[in-house]
């Protein structure tokens, strides 16, 4: 699946790199840093190291090194969908993408809804992890086979380690049923992750001229926004229980979200990069890639979202990453929902921040800290510290964009609402500890 080699390298130098941190406000010059048995060992310059002492060096040449990123929501179709991805073609993309930790959501073959499921499906993330050394969380559902009626064994759950739940791909309707669960998160402390959209409206695209041209029916805000409202009225009996609003596609979404967070209730959000980027006018219907649920908005909601990410309201961005095999991605109307997103999510953003819509500390802090910080592995990933394993992601800048290929593409699936539109970052090293891998420059 991957063109690279990896390297294990006990012992290396990285020189004349612009190291990108969550605090400063500009990057700061050129760095050296040694990293030794896959531990940083300090950050200087020039003068602070013997270069004839590194058995490798490895020459930044001005770019700039990021922490590596966490996703924490990936569908990683595990166990059961081979035909969309694999184990091991999933973390190929994210070590492609920069992303050294994710969560895998339960919406898969059989559902991850008891222990057993469980077990299968870290059985075979950890085949793939020999070589790989992404880190993996597992995700649980809410209901049984997320069919939205009868609860999991949460405790059972819980206990094998699982502290994020959800029905994602569906929302959960059932008002008693969610009010169940906010006690179950309040009682056990899991996370609940909704994925917000009241069922059975039928809709495809939100309203846009693409939308009207394809005459679809209309996706609207009300969906998503109407199922977070009713849930943080139920979320707010239950003041130890944890509620995370998945893929915000609406600006209307964050309106309850800013309340809540004003009451003291636990709420969190992300956005997913394809809503920072693109709007519904955007959408190719030559790429069924573009349908994604919930689908791409106006470009209020998206300009809404990009300042609530930057202010801090939206906490963190989550890739969504929903490979499909080509075979139901065929007709735009007829397609399966979702675009692929751990390759290309630090590119993204790094188009943002080279816009001017994204600081550069921030995108540190929503790309790796923040989420890092969420799945209770801050202490592990998300920041470059001496004396932590070296977790780290060098990006090239690119004078002119070149458009994103599907040669940019390393996970099974290959459905991505990128392609063909040129970008200027491209990954060009991501350094997991002892483990390191140096793509082509493009
Ligand atoms: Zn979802």
């Amino acid at each position: 699946v991957s063109p690279s080699i990896p390297l294990n390298v006990s012992k290396y130098l990285i020189k004349n790199v612009t190291v990108a941190k969550q605090t400063q406000a500009q990057a700061e010059p050129a760095r050296w840093l040694g990293v030794e048995q896959g531990v940083l060992q300090g950050i200087g310059s020039k003068a602070d190291w013997n270069e004839s002492e590194w058995p490798i060096v490895i020459e930044g040449d001005g770019m700039t090194l990021l922490p590596a990123g966490v996703d924490p929501q990936v569908h990683m179709r595990v166990p059961g969908q081979k035909q969309k991805e694999t184990a091991d073609s999933c973390l190929h993309a994210a070590i492609h993408g920069g992303i050294s930790a994710l969560l895998t959501m339960p919406n898969t073959k059989p559902v991850i809804d008891c222990v057993q499921v469980l077990a299968q499906g870290r059985a075979e993330v950890a085949r793939a992890q020999h070589g790989l050394p992404v880190e993996v969380l597992f995700s649980a559902a809410l209901t049984k086979g997320q069919r939205g009626r009868e609860l999991v064994d949460f405790a059972s759950l819980v206990q094998s380690g699982v502290r994020f739940f959800t029905d994602d791909g569906v929302g959960v309707a059932d008002d008693a049923l969610m009010s169940q669960i906010f006690a179950q998160s309040h009682a056990l402390g899991f996370t609940v992750l909704q994925h917000a959209e009241v069922p059975g409206h039928g809709g495809i695209l939100a309203p846009s001229s693409v939308q009207e041209h394809l005459a679809v029916t209309s996706y609207d805000e009300e969906v998503e926004v109407a199922m977070v409202v009713r849930d943080l009225k139920l979320l707010a009996r239950y003041p130890k229980a944890k509620y995370h609003v998945l893929h915000v596609s609406s600006v209307r979404t964050l309106e309850p979200i800013t309340v809540a967070k004003a009451q003291g209730l636990q709420v969190t959000c992300e956005v997913s990069p394809h809503h920072l980027f693109l709007t519904g006018d955007d959408i190719r219907i030559d790429n069924p890639a573009y349908k994604m649920n919930p689908p791409l908005r106006s470009e209020h909601d998206r300009a809404g979202l990009i300042a609530g990410l930057q202010s801090g309201l939206v906490d963190f961005v989550a890739t969504d990453h929903a490979p499909h095999e080509s075979e139901v991605k065929g007709q735009f109307k007829t397609a399966a929902f979702g675009t692929t997103g751990l390759d290309s999510a630090l590119v993204i953003l790094w188009e943002l921040y080279l816009r001017g819509q994204l600081s550069l500390p921030r995108l540190c802090d929503v790309f790796a800290s923040a989420p890092a910080n969420f799945l209770g592995i801050g202490d592990q990933h998300g920041s470059i510290e001496v004396a932590r394993t070296f977790r780290a992601v060098m990006l090239k800048t690119l004078e002119t964009g070149k458009p994103w290929e599907v040669s940019d593409l390393h996970g099974l699936a290959k459905n991505s609402c990128f392609l063909n539109i040129p970008l200027r970052g491209r990954v060009a090293q991501t350094f997991l500890g002892c483990d390191t891998w140096k793509f082509a420059s493009p």
